[in-house]
């Protein structure tokens, strides 16, 4: 008997078509394994069950009256950053425990309406701020690798939730590496798209000229599939792109002969693991042996990347996280008067993290640290992308690790936030950069964690990353090894 929770979905969506399974034997598979795995891996804030069974039931039905939606029956989970009509949704935050969204995010209206399965909503940072998901307000989530470390963050439920086997694909969201270092943490695929590929339309804001929603999944292939059907222009959200979406799925076939390859010489620089800088020159040089062409590159203002994200992202997240006052947004605490009320309401309702970035955001916009912060990181962010423009006019793609190191260890990292930021050395400069990032999977350290690499380009060639990713996973088996759960 084929064991449901395995499949890629392609494989499910061939079974469903041919009738050897149906939606609703795919979701109770997945609905079973959450309620045996989850209480040890805690990836799912909320499991909606009836929500994910009713989905199931009308897409069988669906599927018998001929419809053939791309993604029809297949379970998903949500990062809980994206609005879900009716379904409450905190952005990892006790602000908005209880918050039911009177919408939809565009993303998550995309995936019903492609006839997707929502089984619930993933455990994440507080606001999307961390690396580690030990900043969530609730609870941690663990690396089904190995319960003592951390999946990565901001969108560590929904790394977790693909390596655990709990979904088939799950959507999270990336503003300096959030998608790409849970992934790599994990063992699984995931996408950061260009900025203004997908809609930010319901995506909770952290930093709003870096955010991007992307698929997680067990394989290229299975990224490409949902990628198709939550990219694309978004009257809703006036950054997303008018361009059309290339047809992924059926771009992953051609091979990779004469395929440019830059290995910036910064991300592959001291302070990097040793065997994560193997396991990646080991996937280079397997494209290598496939016809690709690799050479060393530079990315001359690479130090100025994190300092640069860190004022922005800080600036533009004390500005998004304002309306959290207990008025407009948020659970109120009722104070003396209004004044007393909101430092109550925002006392209680933020953690440490989110309220020690909200106060260095506020700073570096304040009246005469403005220039000198700010506006300064804005100059940075600028040259960071010439030098990105620069190389893509050279190479296809970059090749580099996703983070320094494998995953740590719980409370390895999170007493040193300077450590935590470290984590994203090697990730943030392509939100800077606003370009497309890829992660895969491509080896294991010596303690059996997942390493992963990523691939970059271009803004606007997501179709190219996807297609080297796949032809990657075509000569390698290292996105088909999962952890032994059970
Ligand atoms: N770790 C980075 C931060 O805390 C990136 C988080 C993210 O991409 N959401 O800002």
């Amino acid at each position: 008997m084929t064991d449901l929770t395995s499949l890629t979905i392609a494989e499910a969506l061939a079974l469903m078509r041919n009738g050897e399974i149906s939606a609703l034997e795919l979701t109770e598979a997945h609905l079973a394994r959450i309620e045996k795995l989850d209480p040890a891996i805690r990836a799912f804030l909320n499991v909606t069950a009836d929500f994910a069974r009713a989905g199931a039931r009308a897409a069988d039905e669906a599927r018998a009256a001929g419809d053939e939606r791309p993604l029809l029956g297949v379970p998903i989970a949500l990062k809980d950053v994206l609005s879900t009509k009716g379904i409450e949704t905190t952005c990892g935050s006790r602000m908005l425990k209880g918050y039911h969204p009177v919408f939809d995010a565009t993303v998550v209206a995309r995936l019903y309406d492609a006839g997707a399965v929502m089984l619930g909503k993933l455990n994440m940072d507080e606001f999307a701020m961390g690396s580690s998901t030990e900043n969530s307000g609730f609870f941690p989530t663990a690396n089904p690798w190995n319960l003592a470390h951390v999946p990565g963050g901001s969108s560590g439920g929904s790394s977790a939730a693909v390596a655990a086997k709990m979904a088939l694909a799950t959507l999270g969201s990336d503003t300096g590496g959030s998608i790409r270092q849970p992934a790599s943490f994990c063992g699984v695929s995931a996408i950061k798209p260009s900025y203004g590929r997908v809609s930010r339309y319901g995506l909770i804001a952290y930093g709003s000229s870096f955010d991007q929603a992307g698929p997680f999944a067990r394989t290229v292939e299975d990224v490409a599939r949902v990628l198709a059907v939550i990219a694309g222009n978004d009257p809703l959200d006036s950054t997303s792109m008018p361009s059309p979406v290339p047809d992924y799925p059926a771009a992953l076939d051609g091979d990779i002969r004469g395929l440019k390859i830059g290995l910036p010489a910064e991300y592959f620089a001291e302070g990097l693991q040793p065997d994560v800088e193997q396991a990646v020159r080991a996937a280079v040089a397997q494209l290598a042996d496939m016809g690709a062409e690799a050479r060393e590159v530079r990315l001359k203002h690479a130090d100025y990347s994190l300092p640069a994200y860190y004022i922005i992202a800080m600036a533009e997240a004390s500005a998004n996280l304002a309306r959290y006052d207990g008025v407009r947004f948020g659970a109120r605490v009722d104070g003396a008067d209004l004044i007393d009320s909101y430092k109550k309401t925002r006392g209680a309702g933020f953690g440490e993290e989110v309220k020690r970035r909200i106060m260095l955001g506020t700073y570096t916009l304040s009246a005469g640290y403005y220039d000198a912060y700010y506006g300064k990181a804005q100059t940075a962010r600028t040259l960071i992308r010439r030098d990105f423009d620069a190389l893509f006019a050279e190479v296809d793609v970059l090749i580099a690790p996703v983070a320094p190191s494998t995953a740590f260890k719980f409370g390895e990292v999170t007493d040193d936030p300077l450590r935590m930021i470290l984590a994203d050395v090697l990730t943030i400069s392509a939100n800077l950069a606003g370009i497309c990032g890829l992660s895969a999977p491509c080896g294991f350290d010596a303690a059996g964690l997942p390493i992963g690499m990523q691939i970059l380009g271009a803004p606007f060639t997501e179709e190219r990353l996807l297609q080297v990713g796949a032809a990657y996973q075509r000569a390698t088996d290292w996105h088909l090894r999962s952890p032994d759960l059970g």
